[in-house]
């Protein structure tokens, strides 16, 4: 039989759709294969959920401070069922609309599940079973069951929640970002396992609505992939707020009680804790599903559970390519989409440049946010870089004292021979949206005389990021 596609794409989340959308463009037929929910994670359980429930922690705390700005409002409150209703809302709407994008571009879907049966070739089975929560709608005209035959085929089957032997969610007092997306009360109290961006943003989000929140991290500082100073700030912005905060601190057992759990933790000084709370999130990362897509069979490898591939998205297989979270860290929607693209325009022969990891910037949506791009101090001095740092508070900048928001820092981090922007390390208000222009930055070669010589409007937060370069070659301003 003649191959009915040019590319078959694995799995409809960022970097499948995205893929097949690339893909269209370019002239290919193209299938995509979804097991389970439209737009993947990123939009059904990740990304713009979570999003949605932090603007309703940020509206919440604007209205409990409303008097800072010369506001009354003396009975507010909150209703859990509403929150969370348009949080799911909102992942229905974008999981409408990568079906309508599938459409458009003309990209045939295939509902069920996909295994690998020879290079070339896939079978698609009916989903067993909702893998990790209701299936999302399965979308009209979809394609089913069956034999798919294309020339090059793209894994991007995602990730889901890593679990540790021992505590293992039971979807009640022990969650996953699924319950903790959707809980049908408010808990009281929480114990949230891991500080990465998922565990620090739903610690952060359930603090705003009122939870007492004991984050508990194994790594001495949290969020531990930021820039050290960065981190330390964030986390005393956190207690600030009322989260306790444990580093260097291990879980060592779970145990449910008749009204919650009790965290026993084990500190690296020899200390033992124990952690009360309602409910208890792990947030230890995620793990890629590679298993059943036949890899072995076609001996696809795998390193570290996730899928190896070179800076274009290929494996060692000819004609079998993986893209996002299936192929490894870091896990992030937007180096799943860039990874997408890549990978389809080196299929279509388009010359391209192969991803470069140190410029895939990171967010962190918590309050007070963080973002970053590019080296740490730490990790450019480990790389025997010489270096040149620069710092500006948010105190020093007219808008954040304007917008009520003076607590923040811009980092940046030079080579001191040649004056490229190395890293750049945020923490404050809206600097998951100001990371930007740094990432451009980078991204041109920028060096600290171009960005000197760029005007930033004012007043606006962005007047941190060109105070903070001059602030590293002694030329600070507003400070
Ligand atoms: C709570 C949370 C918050 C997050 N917030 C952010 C954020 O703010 N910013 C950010 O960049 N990233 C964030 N992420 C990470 C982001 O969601 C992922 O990096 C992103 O979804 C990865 O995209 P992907 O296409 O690789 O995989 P996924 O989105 O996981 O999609 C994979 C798809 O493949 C399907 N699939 C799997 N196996 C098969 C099979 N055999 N056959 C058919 N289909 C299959 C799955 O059903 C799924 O729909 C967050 C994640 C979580 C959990």
């Amino acid at each position: 039989m003649a191959d009915q596609y040019d590319l078959l794409v694995i799995g409809a989340g960022p970097g499948g759709y995205i893929a097949a959308i690339r893909g269209a463009q370019l002239g290919m037929k193209v299938a995509i294969v979804e097991r389970e929910h439209m737009a993947g994670i990123c939009s059904n359980w990740g990304c713009i959920p979570t999003k949605a429930l932090l603007r309703t922690a940020e509206v919440y705390g604007h209205m409990s401070h409303a008097k800072d700005y010369g506001l009354t409002a003396d009975s507010f409150g909150f209703d859990i069922d509403a929150i969370v209703k348009r949080s799911r809302g909102i992942a229905a709407q974008m999981n409408n609309g990568v079906q309508f994008l599938m459409k458009k571009n003309k990209v045939d879907i295939i509902w069920g599940e996909a295994t690998i049966t020879k290079p070339g070739e896939i079978k698609v089975a009916p989903t067993k079973k909702a893998i990790v929560q209701p299936q999302g709608p399965v979308p009209k005209n979809a394609l089913g069951e069956g034999t798919y035959k294309a020339r090059n085929i793209i894994i991007a089957t995602g990730a889901r929640p890593r679990v540790l032997p021992g505590i293992e969610p039971d979807g009640d007092r022990i969650w996953t970002y699924f319950e903790a997306m959707k809980p049908a009360t408010m808990p009281k109290s929480l114990v949230v396992m891991g500080s990465g961006a998922i565990g620090v943003e739903f610690a952060s989000f359930y603090r705003s609505m009122g939870a007492e929140v004991t984050i508990i991290e194994l790594l001495p500082q949290i969020m531990p992939v930021e820039d050290a100073e960065i981190s330390a700030l964030a986390r005393k912005r956190l207690e600030k707020r009322g989260i306790k905060i444990l580093t260097d601190a291990k879980v060592a057992k779970v145990e449910k009680t008749k009204d919650g759990v009790i965290a026993h933790v084990e500190l690296k000084s020899g200390e033992k804790q124990q952690v009360t709370g309602d409910k208890l999130i792990s947030a230890v990362g995620v793990q890629c599903n590679i298993e059943g897509l036949g890899l072995e069979t076609v001996g696809v490898k795998t390193e570290r559970g996730a899928i190896v591939i070179d800076n274009y998205g290929k494996t060692n297989i000819d004609g079998i390519w993986a893209i996002g979270d299936v192929a490894g860290p870091p896990m992030l929607a937007h180096k799943a989409e860039h990874e997408a693209v890549i990978t389809v325009e080196k299929i279509a022969g388009l010359p391209v440049h192969g991803l470069d990891k140190l410029k895939v910037p990171g967010c962190t949506y918590c309050e007070p946010q963080v973002a970053s791009v590019g080296l740490t101090e730490a990790k450019a001095k480990e790389a025997g870089r010489e270096i040149k740092v620069g710092r500006f508070p948010f105190v020093g900048n007219g808008k954040a004292i304007a917008l009520g928001e003076p607590d923040g820092l811009v980092k940046t981090i030079f080579d001191a021979k040649t004056g490229e922007l190395l890293g750049a390390h945020m923490v404050g208000a809206e600097v998951t949206e100001l990371i930007q222009g740094f990432v451009i930055a980078m991204n041109l070669e920028t060096t600290e005389e171009e960005l000197i010589h760029t005007i930033f409007p004012h007043p606006t937060l962005s007047e941190t990021m060109k105070e903070s370069v001059l602030d590293a070659y002694g030329r600070v301003l507003n400070m």
